[in-house]
């Protein structure tokens, strides 16, 4: 079985000084959980950066690292003895496979850096002298040493040498699971799947949680919500989905004899199965995809009032974008196109003609209690069914 050899860089990690053993080994564990399925592999730290041994080709393996959070960059790579004759014959194979792939490549460059000063020659003669020989076994190639089609590193290093293409972008970011666990409010919008990238790439572990209605909520809209958390499960997500059934509790609320409030209560009740749950899953936060002034219960008063006096903080990492930007980014992590499809959220289902957007927190919490919201939503806690994502 022929193995492939990847180097992986992992830029802001290597500012973290006395805790990168810690980051890097936890990097490490994320790569291997989504590679291991792929085929054979080795992953080993090699200073400053990792080196992957796969049967797996570029083609499976780059997808899954272009979304690990932690990798600044990876590539194809090829290693070599310390001796410039194994250097060249190997950075004249190196080009002629990048041609194989890539006929369309025109120009390239040598870019030389040679850590161990033992070499015999430095990085200025290897530039030359290598770029020299790809000329000479290649006459279609120029050299562009500005914008090339090929950049070919060549890595003096103090065991071996490597030659490799440019990096192909990582995840960047740091490490899921290096920032702490937090719970996310997942609705079925755009939002709140952006919300939770977001804080997978700042290295924190996200657990899904949704809040259905059935029968007012359709089977569709489940699925939709399932299928937004196995995107944020393809980069490194919670493989479960938490779900609470809330049809009891947005019954009860529907009743209430202040209806401008109507949202508020939802939300606030919402928050307080939240954090229930989080208790239960050690979570050290909750997330959602609240965004400021988008809607009535995001005025500055009705996200205080909803989230008032909790144990736990609340993250709302969209809280000042605009949505336009919200929609290029769920463009580009892929949720957008599910998240636009057309099925109810319990949110919606029953709205208030003149929703409260200046609430008072004191009528909130008294008018949560006159309707004893407490037991339902504790119940719906208890009965919370969790999906696998896998
Ligand atoms: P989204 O914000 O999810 O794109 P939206 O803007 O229509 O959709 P809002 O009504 O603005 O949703 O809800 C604000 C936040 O409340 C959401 O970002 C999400 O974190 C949370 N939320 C709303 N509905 C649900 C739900 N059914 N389950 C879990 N969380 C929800
Ligand atoms: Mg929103």
């Amino acid at each position: 079985m022929s193995e492939t050899l990847y180097l992986l860089s992992y830029g802001e990690l290597a500012l973290k000084g006395r805790n990168r053993p810690f980051f890097v080994k936890r990097l490490i564990k994320n790569i291997i959980e989504k590679i291991k399925n792929l085929g054979h592999y080795e992953i080993h730290s090699i200073d400053g950066r990792l080196l992957l041994n796969t049967t797996a080709g570029p083609h499976e393996v780059y997808p899954v690292l272009s979304k690990i959070f932690g990798l600044a960059g990876f590539s194809l790579v090829v290693k070599c003895g310390l001796n410039y004759e194994e250097v060249r014959e190997k950075t004249l194979q190196f080009v002629s496979s990048c041609l194989s792939q890539k006929p369309e490549i025109s120009t390239f460059k040598i870019a030389a850096r040679r850590s161990n000063k033992q070499f015999e020659k430095n990085s200025t003669e290897l530039n030359s002298e290598l770029g020299l020989e790809v000329l000479k076994a290649f006459p279609q190639l120029k050299v562009d040493v500005k914008t090339p089609h090929l950049a070919v590193h060549v890595e003096i290093r103090d065991q071996e040498a490597f030659i490799h293409s440019a990096f192909e972008k990582g995840g960047g970011g740091l490490p899921v699971g290096i920032s702490g666990k937090g719970l996310l409010l997942l609705s079925g919008g755009i939002d709140s799947p952006v919300a939770g990238w977001m804080l997978l790439k700042r290295g924190m572990q996200v657990t899904p949680l949704h809040f259905c209605s059935p029968p007012y909520t359709s089977p569709r809209a489940r699925q939709k919500v399932i299928d937004l958390a196995r995107v944020l499960a393809s980069y490194g997500g919670e493989k479960y989905l938490h779900l609470l059934q809330f049809t009891p509790v947005q019954l009860k609320i529907k009743d209430t004899r202040h209806q401008d409030l109507m949202t508020l209560l939802l939300r606030r009740a919402m928050m307080d199965a939240a954090m229930q749950l989080s208790q239960k899953l050690n979570q050290n936060t909750v997330i959602t995809g609240e965004n400021l002034g988008q809607v009535a219960s995001q005025t500055i008063e009705s996200m205080t009032a909803t989230a008032h006096q909790y144990p736990l903080q609340v993250i709302r990492p969209l809280i000042g974008f605009d949505k336009m930007e919200i929609i290029e980014k769920a463009k580009q992590i892929q949720t957008y196109e599910i998240s636009i499809q057309p099925y109810e959220d319990c949110c919606t289902l029953f709205l208030p003609e003149h929703p409260c957007t200046k609430p008072h927190v004191n009528d909130l919490l008294q008018e949560y209690n006159t309707l004893e919201l407490d037991q339902l939503v504790s119940e719906s806690v208890i009965n919370v069914e969790v999906v696998s994502l896998l």
